[in-house]
């Protein structure tokens, strides 16, 4: 379990001269048995110089896991007493990295595609309310209101109508139906505003889907991603999936408008950069609003290990400060721990074939 506040101690997490370990392993089945998983923990490990670390977390796969997760992301600073494991009901990317702050590029992207998602199942009497956080189900709700008897009231029979209500027919199946359907609507505002939810799906018949829509206050109709068609008593696990799928739907395009965004206004230098250098530059000025990049850009780079500053370029001592200037492998691990330090948005986009000719990172402007 991954909690935003887990993501932000990760993010404010600096070691100093100090290093920690980040590793990333999958444990789901199709990845092997639990052996299989532990050999590969071990090979991937076998060239760290940092046997505390390294010992501290095999004993941690080998003796504590319960092996319920689908991966793991684990970080370790022994000297600084720092140990972190999140057991994650996704697969990963398997990874290590070692640097003075936990790498933490895959979670940022699980948070992006899989974090905070709200479902509302309805029907005509109430709804089950979902909230899914990176795959997992959080935490559920029912609200059920007064069954729909099928009354003959003759007449309008849409709910629109019948608004005004004429005396003397308080109780049609449309009126029930339409107070059912608002109170399941005040339930889930509350329930989703409670665990902060990003995306909102709906879930329920065509009909009952766009009556509760319409129940929803304007701000809360704009999270709403899209919508499926299910059963009001379907299956949690079908739900999830019918969810993640509308999500990684809403999220590429989404992502795709943004990628395009930016590579117009990069175009015409209106409030946004693209390539590894400008980036970096308008990081170190702390202009990153939003830092844009392809899912599987790495790169080495430089940096000043006395101010932070970022290049792409080989150079002796910093522009900024004289300090002395460090290679690192992952320059756009670095840059994405700079931009979250600096209450920035990191958007990690999928198979944009533009956005990699242009360069694969890019960044959106405070001004
Ligand atoms: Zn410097």
């Amino acid at each position: 379990m991954l909690a935003e506040s887990d993501l932000r101690e990760l993010v404010a997490f600096t070691t100093g001269n100090d290093p920690v370990l980040s590793v990333y392993l999958n444990t789901e089945p199709s990845s092997g048995n639990s052996d299989v998983c532990k050999l590969r923990l071990r090979n991937m490990l076998k060239t760290i110089n940092l046997p505390e670390d390294v010992s501290a977390i095999e004993r941690y796969v080998n003796l504590e896991y319960n092996w319920s997760g689908h991966s793991l992301a684990i970080f370790s600073s022994t000297p600084r007493k720092f140990f972190r494991v999140y057991s994650l009901a996704l697969p990963v990317r398997e990874a290590y990295h070692v640097g003075d702050r936990p790498s933490i590029q895959p979670l940022v992207d699980l948070f992006d595609n899989y974090g905070g998602y709200g479902v509302a199942l309805v029907d005509k009497q109430g709804a089950r309310l979902f909230y899914f956080h990176i795959g997992e189900l959080r935490e559920q709700e029912a609200v059920e209101g007064d069954a729909v008897k099928h009354t003959k009231a003759g007449g309008a029979s849409s709910l629109t109508g019948r608004r005004g209500g004429v005396a003397g027919q308080k109780n049609t199946e449309d009126e029930i139906i339409e107070r059912n359907m608002r109170e399941a609507a005040e339930t889930a505002i509350r329930f989703f505003e409670e665990k902060r939810v990003r995306r909102i799906v709906l879930g329920g018949t065509e009909d009952n889907v766009a009556l509760f829509r319409a129940m929803l206050p304007k701000a809360w109709q704009s999270l709403v991603i899209g919508s499926f068609a299910a059963a009001s008593n379907a299956g949690q696990s079908e739900i999830l999936q019918r969810t993640l799928q509308i999500g990684l739907e809403a999220e590429k395009f989404k992502e795709s408008g943004l990628v395009n965004t930016l590579l117009t206004r990069a175009a015409k230098k209106e409030g946004a950069v693209i390539g590894l250098e400008e980036t970096l530059q308008a990081i170190n000025a702390r202009r990153v609003q939003s830092l844009m990049l392809a899912e599987d850009f790495r790169t080495s780079g430089y940096r000043c290990d006395s101010c932070g500053w970022l290049t792409s370029k080989p150079q002796q001592t910093c522009s900024e400060c004289q300090g002395q200037i460090f290679k690192y492998p992952d320059v756009v691990e670095l840059a994405i721990s700079e931009v979250m330090h600096n209450g920035g948005q990191v958007e990690i986009t999928h198979a944009h074939k533009e956005f990699s000719n242009a360069g694969s990172i890019g960044a959106m402007l405070r001004y």
